[in-house]
């Protein structure tokens, strides 16, 4: 018998190869009918014999394209209308509906193969790509996801392009950015002073101009996928140094990018996990240990045991670091570059050509330049493996903008997230779109690109906010900005954010847990500096239920950029003695005594509960460091020092008295291990364990009042992996049910997702 049957798909089904996969399919099994993309989906009718259709439906979703993913399959009984064939139909865009959109690809083995294979006719063509690579949400302007709503709109497909374009057997069938050395975008080589180096030559000429250049020790700025890279020899220690200077970024560790993974193993240690993300199609840059003696250059990441790698995920990047094609060995590559984001400072990475010969002039020696715009801007990602678990540091290429799915039906929300590190949220349906990356608000063009970004993704996502959640800090821009917008607005407190993030992020639905969330800085209800904090907390309230004593910040946030004057005000305000500590001797005693004045008298030195305080009063007390030159850095050198000491350290004392842990016994504990000059890795280590056994200490006097047995662990400290292994360690055998961030960051980066789920439970 002939039936009929009418199948609506969702998910992330356009730009993936669904399309040609279901027409193969149809072919499979004699089936007639069409397939369409809308903007709500895939929509297909399909006629045959009804074993056939049946089996159609079932391999519909156990056969998928690597790349796609399926949220609901609707199936329903249709009219039979007598199709002679199957077909594709052109896209049909249905006002107000949306379709997820697949973030960026890294280059796939058989367009790699191709790229290498002398005979093919995108033989080192730096912008081969196809149904299953390629650039997607950096290029794409408007749903649905078809050429002319791309960046790619500017180039007109040559013959054999659009033969393969049309073919539903072949590999590029409505591969939309697809294109060839005859009809795609061109490479070009530029000197900032005197113009052209090479000109148009794609094929060669700059590509092994640009090989030539690295391996002399020059900087190149390379356009990528989401934006501008500085690269350089990360084996040269003058090139490392140099752009170290001109980038003025003093100690953050730049980023690698090795030529291969067996490139790769030889300066870092990489298991199964990690190489599998490595050569996985989002190719983030992965947190490595790094080997004992090796040639990358001491100043790529001074005083730290990892380094960010990652592999080649644009043909262009395999074209500078090739290590094997014989036209490319005519000019040799250093096999390991550093790969940084292309901007000054703190601002926003370049992406348009016009704006990087202009902005990053005085930081490279050329630019490799090409004519395929980049529509939204977008960073690398960051992420390293805990165990078999995926944690991001950074959310961006490769993950954004695919949703995280709620646990329940949201109304249309802005949450704009937080102050550094923002990324922002946008909800409908069962849908949370947490933006890639956007950066550090202060900046006035991260600012900028955050507005743009918000129009942007509200504009593909067909979301216009019904409420818009913002930080409860007054001073945001963020917060000025949800002011500015005529809806609904619901302030949601920084740590509450933190842990209903860490709940959705693991799928929760709306119930109490202990959330402890520990952090940098968040506005307090009471107007204090809060991170340190305990909270009962579920979407639709929280409690604060513990928190670090308060101590004075002196100078306010600018202190974190000086963690002597932390552990100098915290010692004041707790009257111990610091004098004759090691670290004192090197500081000016002149603004040691301000900064003693300012706790004593109460002048600019706010009250906070950070944990993120802590670690630098601790990091800095032990001599790590007194000064920083990026977020963090004291926390980061102490926890990279405690390591080999924590196992079997024993904590300092402490004392928790109605839900406030004081911190004396723990700082006198801390300076006497100075005194008797103990190593800072085993002061550090001492400091885990006493914040471990705080933790769970709070936690088990909590499970005792109220029943409750789950703990969220949120916020920029938990990024600590020694920290985060302990403790989650330490509560898992005393069976508590621990959740930590596997789809979102646990630092601010995921403070939009939190900030959306709460204002969806406020009434
Ligand atoms: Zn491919
Ligand atoms: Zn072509
Ligand atoms: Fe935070």
């Amino acid at each position: 018998m002939i039936i009929a049957k009418h199948i609506h798909v969702t998910g992330i089904v356009q730009g993936v190869g669904f399309r040609p996969f279901v027409y193969g399919l149809a072919s499979r099994f004699g089936l007639c009918g069409w397939v369409i993309n809308t903007s709500a989906g895939v929509d297909i009718h399909i006629e045959g014999m009804a074993a056939n259709a049946h089996s159609f439906i079932e391999k519909l979703s156990s056969e998928l394209p690597p790349l796609a993913s399926l949220n609901s399959i609707t199936v329903n009984d249709a009219l039979v209308e007598n199709f002679s064939t199957f077909n594709i139909q052109p896209s049909n865009l249905i006002e107000g509906a949306f379709q997820p959109i697949s973030p960026d690809v890294a280059l796939c083995a058989d367009c790699e193969r191709e790229l290498f294979d002398p005979t093919d006719r995108r033989y080192l063509y730096p912008f081969i790509n196809c149904t299953n690579c390629g650039p997607r949400f950096t290029i794409i302007k408007d749903l649905p996801y078809d050429r002319p709503t791309t960046t790619m709109a500017d180039f007109p497909m040559c013959d054999d392009c659009r033969a393969e374009y049309e073919n539903p057997l072949d590999r590029r069938f409505h591969a939309q950015p697809v294109a060839c050395p005859n009809c795609g975008p061109l490479v070009q080589l530029r000197n900032p002073a005197s113009g052209h180096i090479s000109n148009i030559e794609m094929r060669l000429t700059a590509i092994l101009k640009t090989r030539q250049l690295l391996g002399e020790g020059k900087i190149i700025a390379v356009k990528g996928l989401g934006g501008f890279h500085l690269a350089c020899d990360a084996t040269n220690e003058n090139a490392v140094n140099e752009l170290r200077r001109r980038k003025g970024r003093a100690g953050k560790p730049f980023a690698v990018m090795f030529a291969n993974l067996t490139t790769l193993k030889r300066y870092c240690e990489v298991n199964e996990e990690e190489a599998a993300l490595l050569t996985g199609h989002e190719k983030p840059i992965v947190l490595l240990k790094i080997k004992a003696k090796t040639n990358i250059a001491h100043f790529v990441a001074p005083d730290m045991d990892t380094l960010g790698a990652m592999l080649p995920y644009t043909p262009l990047h395999h074209l500078l670091l090739d290590q094997a094609d014989e036209k490319l060995q005519a000019q040799y590559a250093p096999p390991v570059l550093v790969m940084t984001s292309g901007n000054f400072s703190e601002e926003p990475i370049a992406i348009d050509n016009e704006d990087a010969l202009e902005r990053l002039a005085p930081l490279a020696d050329a630019f490799l330049l090409h004519d395929r715009d980049i529509h939204v801007r977008c960073d690398d990602s960051v992420a390293r493996v805990d165990g078999e678990e995926l944690v991001f540091l950074r959310r961006a290429r490769g993950y954004a903008p695919y949703p995280v799915s709620l646990p329940f039906d949201s109304r249309p929300t802005l949450a704009v997230g937080g102050e550094l590190k923002n990324t922002f949220c946008l909800t409908r349906d069962r849908y949370a779109f947490l933006s890639q990356h956007i950066g550090d608000m202060e900046n006035a063009e991260v600012y900028e690109s955050f507005e743009k970004n918000v129009e942007q993704l509200s504009h593909l996502f067909r979301v216009e906010p019904e409420i818009v959640a913002h930080d409860m800090h007054p001073g945001y821009f963020t917060t000025t900005f949800a002011e500015r917008l005529n809806v609904r607005r619901v302030p949601v407190q920084h740590h509450h954010a933190h842990i209903a993030a860490c709940m959705a992020d693991n799928k929760l639905d709306n119930r109490k847990v202990i959330g402890l969330s520990f952090d940098g800085t968040g506005y307090g209800t009471d107007g204090a500096i809060w991170g340190g904090e305990v909270l009962l907390a579920s979407y639709a309230d929280f409690e604060r239920v513990a928190h670090l004593q308060y101590l004075p910040l002196p100078g306010g946030d600018s202190a974190t950029r000086h963690p002597w004057r932390i552990a100098v005000g915290h010692a004041e305000a707790l009257g111990l003695e610091l004098n004759d500590l090691p670290f004192m001797q090197a500081l000016d005693a002149k603004a040691v005594e301000i900064v003693r004045q300012q706790v004593r008298k109460d002048l600019n030195a706010p009250r906070t509960s950070s944990m993120g305080r802590l670690f630098d009063a601790v990091a800095s007390l032990g001599g790590v460091r007194s000064d920083v030159s990026y977020e963090a850095q004291a926390a980061i050198e102490l926890e990279v020092l405690s390591k080999q000491f924590v196992n079997g350290a024993a904590p300092y004392p402490y004392q928790i008295k109605d839900g406030i842990v004081l911190l004396g016994d723990l700082l006198q504990g801390v300076i006497n291990d100075v005194r008797s000059n103990q190593p800072a890795g085993l002061i550090g280590a001492r400091f885990h364990q006493t914040l471990c056994a705080m933790a769970v200490d709070i936690c088990r006097s909590t499970r005792n009042d109220t029943g409750i047995n789950e703990i969220a662990l949120s916020g920029g400290v938990w990024q600590n992996q020694t920290l985060l292994t302990l403790t989650r360690e330490r509560l898992s055998n005393e069976n508590f049910v621990v959740y930590s961030h596997n789809q979102t960051p646990a630092n601010d980066g995921g403070l939009a997702l939190g900030q959306a789920v709460i204002a969806n439970y406020s009434s």
